[in-house]
C-alpha cells in the first residue's frame, strides 16, 4: 500500500539548486547546510544528492556523527561548536569540524589531547548578529591561539552570519561585510559568509566559501518573491489523499470550534494531513491546496491529522483523488509561510516522521 501523507524529494531538483549556487558564486567553494534533517527533507538523501559541495555544515555533534556512520566522507562543519573535552574527542575521531565561537572552547583545545588534530576549521567571529562568535576585536588574536595550538592541524578560516541579508540593501549587512573584510586583510585566511540570501542578492559577500541551506531545497529566502523567480526549483512536494467527500447544509459549521461556517449547501472533502503532520495549525481557514490541478480552499481549522476543503467548484472530486500541499510552482511553500505568519524554512523544517519520504524519479 502507498502510504500518505508522503513528501517527495527530487535529487534532480536538488542538483539544479546546488548548480544555481555554482552559477551566482562562480569564485567561491559550496559549504552546503544539511542541518535539521536537511531542513527536513532527509539528510542522506540530500548529502547524496548535493554530493558535489565542497563541505557540509549541520548544527550539532549528533547530526555529524550521523552522517559519518552512514558513510558521508566531505569536511563536515558543526555549526554549533561542542564545549567538552568528551564532545572534542568525539568530533576529532569522526572528522567533524566544530565551530569555534567561544574562547572558553579555545582554553579547552589548549588544555586536553585529541586523538587527532581537527581539520578543516573555522572561527566564528560575531560582526553584528549577536548570536555566535568572538568579537572582531578580539578575532586576531583568537586566531593566532588556534594557529599555534596542537589540536588544530591545517588553515583556520574566519567565517560570520548575517542577520538581515534577507533585506536587501539593507545597510546593516554592509557594515557586517565591511568588518569581515578588514579582518580577512589583516589575517589572509578564507572567508565564509554568505547564506542563502546573500547568495542570491548580495555578490560582494561571497568571498572564498558560500554557506547556503534553504535556496538548496529550491525556496527563495525574500518575503516578496518564491524559489521559481531565482530559478531555483522546489526539492519537496508534500502530498496526501482525499478520505472522504459528503456535502453539508446552508449553515452548517466545519471543524473545531466551528470556524468556517457554510453560506449555501457546500460540498466538503477531507484530506489525510493535520498538525500531527507538520503541516501548521496557522493555516487554517487561509491555506490553498491543489486538486485535480485546480485550487481549493482549506475551510476550518487543522486538526492532528486532518484538514477540510471546500469542493464547490470540484463536483468530480472523488475519495483516493491525491491532494498537493505545497511544492508546485503555482502553490509554492514560500506564499503559505506568508499566510501561516512564519517563514518557509519552518513548514519544511517540521514536517514529522508520520510522513513517508519517497524519490521522484522525475
Ligand atoms: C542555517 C545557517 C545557514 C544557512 O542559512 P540559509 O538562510 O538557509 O541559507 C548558514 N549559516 C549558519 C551559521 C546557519 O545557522
Amino acid at each position: 500500500m502507498k502510504q500518505f501523507p508522503v513528501a517527495t524529494i527530487n535529487p534532480a531538483a536538488l542538483r539544479h539548486n546546488l548548480s544555481r549556487v555554482r552559477q551566482l558564486a562562480p569564485d567561491s567553494r559550496v559549504m552546503s547546510v544539511i542541518k535539521a534533517d536537511a531542513y527536513g527533507h532527509g539528510v542522506l538523501t540530500v548529502a547524496e544528492s548535493l554530493r558535489d559541495s565542497d563541505a557540509f555544515a549541520v548544527a550539532r555533534l549528533n547530526e555529524g556523527v550521523f552522517l559519518r556512520e552512514h558513510g558521508i566522507e566531505k569536511p563536515i562543519v558543526l555549526l554549533e561548536g561542542v564545549n567538552s573535552e568528551a564532545d572534542f574527542i568525539t568530533a576529532a575521531r569522526y572528522d567533524l569540524s566544530p565551530l569555534i565561537h567561544l574562547h572558553t572552547q579555545i582554553q579547552l583545545l589548549q588544555r586536553i589531547k585529541l586523538p587527532k588534530p581537527l581539520q578543516f576549521n573555522w572561527l566564528m567571529v560575531d560582526s553584528g548578529m549577536h548570536r555566535l562568535g568572538i568579537s572582531p576585536e578580539q578575532a586576531t588574536s583568537a586566531l593566532s591561539l588556534l594557529q599555534a595550538c596542537q589540536n588544530i592541524h591545517g588553515e583556520i578560516g574566519l567565517m560570520s552570519h548575517f542577520a538581515n541579508s534577507d533585506l536587501v540593501g539593507d545597510p546593516r549587512n554592509e557594515a557586517q561585510l565591511e568588518t569581515m573584510l578588514a579582518l580577512k586583510q589583516q589575517t589572509d585566511v578564507p572567508l565564509c559568509m554568505a547564506n542563502s540570501a546573500a547568495v542570491l542578492s548580495y555578490p560582494q559577500s561571497h568571498k572564498d566559501w558560500v554557506r547556503p541551506g534553504l535556496m538548496l531545497y529550491g525556496i527563495a529566502p525574500f518575503d516578496d518573491k518564491s524559489g521559481g523567480a531565482f530559478d531555483l526549483q522546489p526539492a519537496m512536494q508534500l502530498k496526501t489523499r482525499l478520505i472522504a467527500v459528503y456535502d453539508i447544509e446552508a449553515g452548517g459549521q466545519v471543524g473545531y470550534g466551528g470556524d468556517w461556517t457554510a453560506d449555501k449547501p457546500t460540498r466538503v472533502g477531507v484530506a489525510s494531513i493535520g498538525y500531527g503532520d507538520g503541516y501548521s495549525r496557522h493555516l487554517s481557514n487561509k491555506a490553498e491546496v491543489l486538486l485535480r490541478d485546480q485550487k481549493v480552499a482549506v475551510i476550518g481549522r487543522v486538526s492532528m491529522d486532518t484538514i477540510c476543503l471546500n469542493l464547490n467548484d470540484m463536483e468530480h472530486a472523488q475519495v483516493g483523488d491525491e491532494v498537493v500541499l505545497w511544492g508546485q510552482p503555482d502553490l509554492p511553500v514560500e506564499q503559505l509561510a506568508t499566510l501561516a505568519g512564519t517563514i518557509p524554512y519552518e513548514l519544511v523544517t517540521v514536517i514529522c516522521q508520520r510522513v513517508a519520504r519517497e524519490l521522484s524519479d522525475g
